[in-house]
């Protein structure tokens, strides 16, 4: 069977050879090579979540913004990058260019190493990921999670724990992009579940996603999240809006 599906991955190849999606040139790399990759500009610094209110080193989020659940966010680059947009909807929608996910990661990773590394271990210390959870019938569709393609490879650089299938998506929502500012709030209320609290309380979560919008779903994640008991809860994603 592994023969076959390597000889089929060898004809689907030389049809359709992979080529970079920032510059079209052909080669052996899976949609985004290293030149463009070095044009994405990644943040050095961080911005409050629900502003773009940029955070002194110690700040998390803005004082007007102190209130929320979410305790602070990392965001690698802007969605406004037309590459970076580029990138990520041919990962999450048609054609679900499901390999770029390691790209994707690695736009986060530089994020990271930006902010120094030696901030990093401080940063994750008693942590653990979650990826955002999607409906059920939003999975199927897709075939894939974006956000746990991510968060997988995230974890094992940053060597912190994965918890899948504790954080659930219970309800379907209509998908945020499609509505107003207003209404994404209602949309997402009551959405998600804890399976299991123990594995949560007392710990710092990261929660870990493509795009962050206008937060409406990490925010209520993290509604959920601290009402179990956990200490801090953090957003990572590749870009914002
Ligand atoms: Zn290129
Ligand atoms: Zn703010």
């Amino acid at each position: 069977m592994k023969k076959i599906r390597t000889m089929i991955k060898f004809i689907f190849d030389v049809l359709f050879p992979p080529y970079c999606l920032g510059c079209k040139k052909e080669g052996s790399w899976r949609w985004l090579c290293d030149d463009c990759f070095s044009t994405i500009e990644i943040l050095e610094y961080q911005y409050c979540p629900f502003c773009k209110i940029r955070l002194r080193t110690f700040e998390r989020r803005c004082q007007l913004h102190s209130k929320k659940n979410l305790n602070g966010l990392y965001f690698a680059t802007s969605y406004e990058n037309l590459l970076v947009k580029n990138l990520i909807q041919k990962f999450k929608y048609p054609p679900f260019l499901k390999e770029l996910s390691p790209s994707l990661a690695s736009l986060i990773i530089a994020h990271f190493i930006l902010l120094g590394k030696e901030k990093i271990s401080k940063i994750f210390s008693n942590s653990v990921f979650i990826p955002v959870p999607l409906f059920k019938s939003r999975e199927k569709w897709r075939g894939f999670n974006q956000a746990e393609k991510i968060a997988k490879i995230l974890s094992e650089f940053f060597k912190v724990p994965l918890l899948e299938n504790n954080l659930i998506k219970i309800k379907k929502t209509q998908p945020q992009v499609e509505l107003s500012k207003e209404k994404r709030e209602g949309n997402i209320k009551e959405a998600f579940i804890i399976k299991n609290e123990n594995l949560i309380k007392g710990k710092k979560i990261f929660l870990i996603d493509d795009v962050f919008t206008t937060g409406s779903t990490m925010e209520e994640c993290a509604r959920i999240l601290k009402k179990a008991g956990t200490k801090e809860v953090f957003g990572i994603t590749v870009a914002r809006e």
